[in-house]
């Protein structure tokens, strides 16, 4: 049993931010769970502490693996990290089998359990880094599939409400790499993802850069899906990264028809959506390095540290390249990675 809650000050959250940027919390507070078979069992003690700790009551920033966060200064308040907690099958209906996965899990080991079960669904999102509970506040998504496909609710603490909710899907408003939590940052504490996954393995395979992909058992799949990841993206041990750092941009049909008369072979997805790698790339930032960020040399999307840079100098790097971009095409892109100051 552990119902603990640790809270440490002025701790350095350079191990708890994949970009490796080196800054200070005031205070990081780690959610321990209790026993207990539903996640409000396991977690109603360790939050009444954080609670009674005040940590609500100030600045506070919830974490997860710091997979798509930029700190740009030292925290002045109290991160809150949710420790790993526990998968297990919560219920099985038929084909259909339901996966219960705390918020602290790093998703991949999530993916990989249900993998070895012969449980499937999720392989799609394979190695993609950070948590369960950020899965459903970011809407993760990777090769075809958004981690929204396979979510049957999502349980919550509701930090200005005080209390605990079990969200539908249609509750969380999933959209491309958002939800209904980055509408109310910091209201919510996501604690537990019912996952619905199915017994059948039926590869999905439709996104183009998987069409030939071995796919014989979803072991096969993942772990070419795995490969193909990192063969494109800067591992985070390696190199410091948010990953994409910028949303792929959604147009109006005007705009899509006015830039493909002059760029015939722009990409462009259903719902007027443009690439933003392949616009970052047009501009000649793939390769490209200012200071210490630099531009990832297979994949413009993606910005990673160069060597000991300040989350300061990821954003005017961010600025440069988001205003270029609006120069040349006229076409604003947004943030996917989160500035937190
Ligand atoms: C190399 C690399 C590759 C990547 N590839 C992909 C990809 O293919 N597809 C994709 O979608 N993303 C990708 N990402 C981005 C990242 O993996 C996702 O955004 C992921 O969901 C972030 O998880 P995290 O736990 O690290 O969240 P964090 O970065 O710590 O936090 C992200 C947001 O979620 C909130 N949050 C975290 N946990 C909780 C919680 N328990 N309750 C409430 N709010 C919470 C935070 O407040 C923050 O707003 C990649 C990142 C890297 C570094």
């Amino acid at each position: 049993m552990n119902d603990s809650l640790t809270i440490e000050s002025n701790v350095s959250l350079l191990p708890y931010n994949t970009f490796g940027i080196d800054v200070k919390a005031s205070r990081l507070a780690i959610v321990g769970t209790d026993d207990g078979n539903n996640p409000i069992d396991r977690y109603s003690k360790p939050i009444e502490k954080l609670r009674s700790a005040g940590c609500f009551e100030s600045r506070y920033f919830v974490l997860g693996g710091g997979s798509n966060v930029v700190f740009t200064r030292d925290y002045a308040g109290t991160v809150v990290m949710m420790s790993r907690g526990k998968v297990a099958v919560d219920r099985v209906d038929g084909d259909t089998v339901y996966v219960s996965a705390d918020a602290g899990m790093t998703l991949d080991d999530v993916v990989s359990w249900c993998v070895a079960k012969d449980l499937y669904g999720l392989e799609n999102l394979s190695a993609i880094p950070g948590t369960v509970g950020a899965s459903v506040v970011q809407n993760v998504g990777a090769y075809g599939a958004e981690a929204k496909d396979y979510v049957d609710s999502v349980c919550v603490y509701d930090i200005q409400d005080n209390g605990f909710k079990c969200l539908t899907p249609e509750e969380c408003e999933f959209g491309y790499r958002s939800s209904m939590f980055k509408r109310f940052p910091g209201r919510y504490l996501v604690l537990n993802v019912i996952y619905r996954l199915s017994r059948s393995f039926v590869p999905n395979l439709g996104y183009k850069a998987l069409e030939n992909m071995p796919h014989s058992s979803a072991k096969e799949l993942r772990d070419a899906i795995t490969d193909l990841r990192w063969s494109k993206l800067p591992r985070p041990a390696e190199h410091g990264s948010a990953g994409s750092f910028f949303k792929n941009p959604i147009v109006d049909e005007a705009t899509c028809r006015r830039l493909l008369e002059k760029y015939p072979n722009m990409p462009h997805y259903p719902g007027n959506k443009l690439s933003a790698g392949w616009l970052i790339d047009q501009c000649g930032w793939k390769g490209k390095r200012i200071g210490r960020v630099g531009v990832w040399p297979n994949q413009a999307l993606v910005l990673y540290n160069a060597g000991g840079c300040t989350g300061q100098e990821v954003r005017e790097v961010a600025e440069t390249i988001r205003t270029d971009v609006a120069s040349t095409f006229g076409v604003e892109l947004e943030c996917e990675a989160i500035f937190v100051d």
